[in-house]
């Protein structure tokens, strides 16, 4: 692992993280020009952590996700799973790590056979990676479900039968259908209301304490990240511009953005003071992906931008706490009276 400094973790001591990702980018050639999705992105999962990913839609999570999959191809960049990197292998060298990593969607049947039964779609993954036999991947299926809290039956249904809260736990299931390491889940519970939301998130947490399972959990809504990431990530423009275990972040968010984004969601508004001073609403656009601000990718909306911001990209640095990162020229460790 290179000595960046979004690889420092509490338990960086305890070998290498189940996932490492360096310096990844990914783009989108269209007729209109190159979509700049994903920017140099380096991040680190620990086995059974939860790391939230937020951000405004379009900042690139989903590319993120889907190229950790390698669902898109990065155009530069590694992407370490328990030690092996994923880049450059081929499809079928890629094959006995993909049973480690899955993905979750926020509709999880988008892109399957709406005939087939959830029995079917239970136990395809097995079937796939030749898995058992028949009996047993009847099993399998039926322990999934309880898992997921689904009753038996629920195999001979489809789908289409289910609410959406059901639909996702079914989804869940096949996710964990291999017993994968690591769970991207691509706004799992955005699509659902707000009690059923809850169900699920529940439901994850209660998974991770069972088997260990680590998520990768993408959302646009820090409310949601809340009540389930162990650390968080906060995206702009492709690029991470802070990080932070959750409680120190929601304690003492330091990137103008992020704490723009504590501000969109008035119920969770720190108390204090001396740092409502240096807040703003978030006013403006995001700005184009295919030609993002050079500098900080902030400063065009960033009520503290200065010139230095306009030209020289702020690097991920730590700030106050080792584990607290901020790509920030203008972040500070707080003061003595700010701890007070
Ligand atoms: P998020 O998940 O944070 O909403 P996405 O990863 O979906 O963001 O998108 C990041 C950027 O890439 C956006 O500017 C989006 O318009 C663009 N994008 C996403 N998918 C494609 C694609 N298939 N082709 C071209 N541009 C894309
Ligand atoms: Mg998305």
């Amino acid at each position: 692992m290179s000595a960046s400094p979004d690889t420092v973790r509490p338990d960086a001591g305890q070998g290498d993280p189940l996932l490492a990702v360096e310096d990844l980018v990914v783009r989108y050639d269209t007729p209109q020009g190159v979509v700049h999705a994903v920017d140099g992105v380096s991040l680190t999962v620990g086995r059974g952590e939860t790391l939230g990913l937020v951000g405004e839609s379009g900042c690139g999570k989903s590319t993120l996700g889907r190229a950790i999959l390698r669902l898109i191809e990065p155009a530069s960049g590694r992407i370490r799973l328990d030690g092996e990197d994923l880049s450059g292998k081929s499809r079928a060298a890629l094959r006995p790590i993909r049973r480690k990593l899955q993905m979750v969607f926020q509709d999880p049947f988008g892109s399957l056979d709406p005939r087939w039964t959830v029995g079917q779609l239970l136990a395809e993954p097995l079937h796939v990676h030749g898995i058992g036999r028949r009996s047993e991947r009847r099993d399998r299926v039926i322990d999934l479900l309880a898992r997921v809290g689904l009753p038996a039956d629920a195999a001979s249904r489809h789908p289409h039968e289910f609410s959406g809260g059901q639909r996702q736990r079914i989804g869940i299931a096949r996710a964990l259908a291999l017993s994968p390491a690591l769970v991207v889940c691509d706004e799992p519970v955005s699509a659902l209301d707000v009690s059923v939301q809850a169900q699920i998130l529940n439901l994850l947490d209660d998974l991770q304490r069972d088997l260990g399972v680590a998520f990768l959990f993408i959302s646009h809504d820090l409310s949601v990240v809340e009540h389930i990431a162990d650390r968080v990530g906060v995206m702009y423009l492709g690029r991470i511009v802070e990080t932070a275990p959750r409680a120190v972040l929601w304690r003492r968010p330091l990137h103008p953005y992020t704490r723009a984004l504590f501000d969109a969601v008035p119920r969770m508004e720190p108390d204090r003071p001396a740092e409502r001073r240096t807040r703003a609403a978030l006013t403006g656009d995001l700005p184009s992906a295919f030609a993002p601000p050079a500098g900080c990718r902030f400063h065009t909306r960033c009520p503290l931008a200065v010139e230095r911001c306009r030209h020289e990209a702020p690097s991920l640095r730590a700030v106050g706490d080792p584990d607290h990162l901020v790509a920030c020229h203008l972040a500070e460790p707080p003061s003595k009276t700010d701890l007070a």
